[in-house]
């Protein structure tokens, strides 16, 4: 069993270190809020109060931070001199690409090795250890890691080298939001109608409209179970997240010159709603911000 630092113990991160706990790694977390760090040790792993002290004798160190800035942050050459000699880095969060090359080459650069790992399938995933992960590094790096990451999550893809995970991560996100927004408008559009929105979605999911966000995540209150719609919106994927992601995807499209139209108006709506006071609440409430405009 590996001796792992978590560090970032958020709405993904903390079911994650709790399933490396369950499956009988010795996980030591530390994340800025100590509640946080409270959860991860009443569920068997070890608290720290520093990144520093998180990692003193672990092999293995995993991050799971809100952006670009929080990793580069986190991963300085006084930090990284603190890791033990060849220590394997796995970022699951969802950064831009530059920024993860850049700090795996500098963790290279300290006889580190280090992979960029983000994640889909929601917090639901985190809980469940199904999550996707998909992986940006080298062949020897991502077998290493293949043990780790199959106690958190269910499928594990090697999208290329370094920053390459990131890159198809973004991919991802930019349809979710697009999807969600699509989702979001043909169920106002039926419940306004006087539809019921559980039968109206179970249509939908039988016929040519399904998607994730239909079947899976669906927006509409009541609809499903369990899901951030069901409990006010909280415990999801934040509206800032989100933002923060098509930034990311129509940055990484101007970089190249590929088209994201699309991209560019789901950005636009999620930046309205989190400028209303919306930015914690789960991606899915943009559902209400679109029942509003008219
Ligand atoms: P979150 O805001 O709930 O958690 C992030 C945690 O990092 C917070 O608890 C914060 O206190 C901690 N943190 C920030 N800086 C730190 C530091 N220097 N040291 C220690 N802890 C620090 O966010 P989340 O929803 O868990 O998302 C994390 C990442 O995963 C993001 O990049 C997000 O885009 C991605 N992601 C989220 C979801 C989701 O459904 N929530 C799904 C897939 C991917």
């Amino acid at each position: 069993m590996a001796k792992i630092a978590f560090i970032g113990l958020g709405n993904m991160g903390s079911p994650m270190a709790i399933n490396l706990v369950r499956k009988g790694h010795e996980v030591t977390g530390f994340d800025l809020f100590p509640e946080a760090v409270t959860r991860l040790e009443v569920a068997g792993g070890k608290g720290a109060a520093s990144a520093e002290q998180a990692v003193t004798g672990a092999t293995i160190v995993i991050s799971m931070l809100p952006s670009g800035k929080h990793v580069a942050d986190l991963y300085t050459a006084e930090f990284l001199s603190c890791l033990e000699p060849g220590t394997l880095i796995v970022d699951s969060s969802t950064i831009d690409a530059i920024t993860a090359r850049s700090v795996a080459a500098a963790a290279e650069k300290m006889g580190h090795s280090m992979i960029d790992a983000p994640v889909s399938g929601g917090t639901a995933g985190a809980q469940a250890g199904t999550l996707t992960f998909i992986v940006g590094g080298s062949n020897e790096d991502l077998e290493k890691a293949q043990p780790i990451l199959q106690a958190m999550g269910q499928n594990i893809f090697h999208a290329g080298p370094a920053g390459s995970g990131q890159v198809a991560k973004i991919c991802n996100n930019m349809l979710l939001a697009i999807h969600m927004i699509g989702t979001s408008e043909a169920l106002n559009l039926g419940v306004k109608h006087g539809l019921d929105p559980k039968i109206l979605s179970g249509i939908i999911q039988k016929s040519s409209g399904r998607n994730w966000s239909l079947e899976v995540y669906n927006p509409f209150p009541g609809v499903m179970e369990n899901t951030p719609a069901s409990r006010g919106y909280t415990g999801g994927f934040a509206v800032d997240l989100m933002t923060k992601d098509l930034g990311l995807a129509i940055a990484a499209g101007t970089e190249i010159q590929s088209a994201t139209p699309l991209g560019k108006m789901a950005l636009d709506l999620y930046l309205s709603w989190g400028a209303a006071g919306h930015g914690k609440d789960d991606f899915s409430s943009v559902i209400q911000f679109l029942n509003q405009q008219l």
